[in-house]
This record gives C-alpha cells, sequence and structure tokens, in this order.
C-alpha cells in the first residue's frame, strides 16, 4: 500500500483525506507527521499559501524518503487587499482564535457595502513524491463577506462567508448554514484534495 505523510497533526485532516484516497487502487495509508517525526514544527513565514505549503511539505520530508503532503489554506478578502491572507488563523494575534478573528474581520469589513465584499477561500497542496519532485494543486471557493454572521455549522470565518453556489438549496447562506456533509463536497479543500486525487489515480 503507497503511503503519505501528512504535515499536519490534525487527526481529522487524515481521515478526510483518508477515506478520499481509499477510493484509489490500490488506497494509500496516511500517516501524520508526528507518527514520522514527534515534535516537529515549522514556522509558516511564507508569503503565499503556496510557500506555506511548500515549507511545512519539505520540513517533513526531510524526515523520510517516501511521499509527503502539506496544505495552507485562508480567506482572501479583494477590499482588504488580500487579507487576512496567509495569516488568516491568527488575524487577530492569537492562532486559531476564531471569535477573535470573526470580530476583526467584521470591524475592518464595516464601512463596505456587502455586494462589495467579494472573497474567496483558496486552499493549496504541496505533495512531494518519491523521488523528490514537487507537485502544486489548488481549490477556490468564491464568495461574498456578510455583515450579519451567523450558522453554527463548520469553523473559522464560515459565519460571514457566503458562498457563490449555483443549488439553489444554498443559495445565500452563510457556509455555517450549510451541514458539513455539502461544504464537504464543494469547499476549497474539497476541489483541492479532488485535484490531487485525480493526479494519483493517473500517474
Ligand atoms: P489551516 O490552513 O488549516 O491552517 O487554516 C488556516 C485558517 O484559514 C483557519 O484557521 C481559518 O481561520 C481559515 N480557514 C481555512 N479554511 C476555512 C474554512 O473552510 N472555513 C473557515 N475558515 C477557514
Amino acid at each position: 500500500m503507497p503511503r503519505l505523510y501528512l504535515a499536519s497533526n490534525n487527526a481529522h485532516k487524515a481521515t478526510e483525506l483518508t477515506a478520499l484516497l481509499a477510493t484509489l487502487l490500490p488506497p494509500w495509508e496516511v500517516q501524520l507527521a508526528r507518527d514520522l517525526a514527534p515534535g516537529i514544527t515549522w514556522d509558516e513565514v511564507g508569503d503565499s499559501f503556496l510557500a506555506n505549503a511548500r515549507i511545512k511539505a519539505e520540513a517533513l520530508r526531510a524526515h523520510t524518503g517516501a511521499c509527503v503532503l502539506a496544505d495552507d489554506s485562508g480567506l482572501v478578502v479583494d477590499v482588504l487587499g488580500g487579507a487576512p491572507g496567509v495569516h488568516s488563523s491568527r488575524y487577530a494575534g492569537v492562532d486559531g482564535d476564531d471569535l477573535a478573528n470573526n470580530a476583526k474581520l467584521a470591524a475592518a469589513i464595516k464601512s463596505y457595502a456587502e455586494h462589495d465584499l467579494s472573497a474567496r477561500f483558496v486552499c493549496t497542496l504541496y505533495f512531494i513524491d518519491e523521488s523528490g519532485q514537487g507537485h502544486e494543486f489548488s481549490g477556490v471557493l468564491e464568495g461574498q463577506l456578510t455583515h450579519s454572521a451567523r450558522g453554527r455549522h463548520g469553523f473559522g470565518y464560515d459565519p460571514l462567508f457566503v458562498p457563490k453556489l449555483s443549488d439553489p438549496a444554498w443559495q445565500g447562506r452563510t457556509l455555517a448554514e450549510i451541514p458539513a456533509s455539502v461544504k464537504n463536497q464543494i469547499s476549497h479543500r474539497a476541489l483541492a484534495f479532488a485535484a490531487l486525487e485525480q493526479w494519483l489515480a493517473k500517474r
């Protein structure tokens, strides 16, 4: 069974990826960074999602000749010049503080009309193959921010983000009002992982 190491210690991400890659023949085994290199850390100092995914993948690759995969994602808001961008998880200062990040974003967009608040979630993957060559995959979910945060699903900026979707059942809803089973089919992460999956199936 081919194996890849995921440059993350988020077990939820590994489970999601395992399920996705289980449909490939042969299926892939997904292991977390800590299984290979306990205590491994990396500084996400890149100025793009690709740069950060690459930093993580290369740090992990230094420990193995096996395949490694890293992802980086975030929210890009046009009127804010692309912010929070690569700083999405620590926009308000503390890593992963969703409440504070959303409060800061809500304040930053307050003076704009909603129709001017185009934004997108981006996910970039960096896969290093057995020979050490890197491959990039991206997924984008376009949408618009709202001033009225709503919904209880998801995480991060989901309550402020209304994705542009063709299915009328979900139009006008924030990502936090959309169940995980639907989000997992349309999200930036799902699109990037699907691109990786298709590429792995073909190679
Ligand atoms: P990471 O790539 O998992 O480190 O995520 C970076 C940050 O981007 C997260 O902490 C969230 O603030 C934001 N983000 C990424 N994906 C999503 C999403 O699907 N919904 C809401 N926020 C997200």
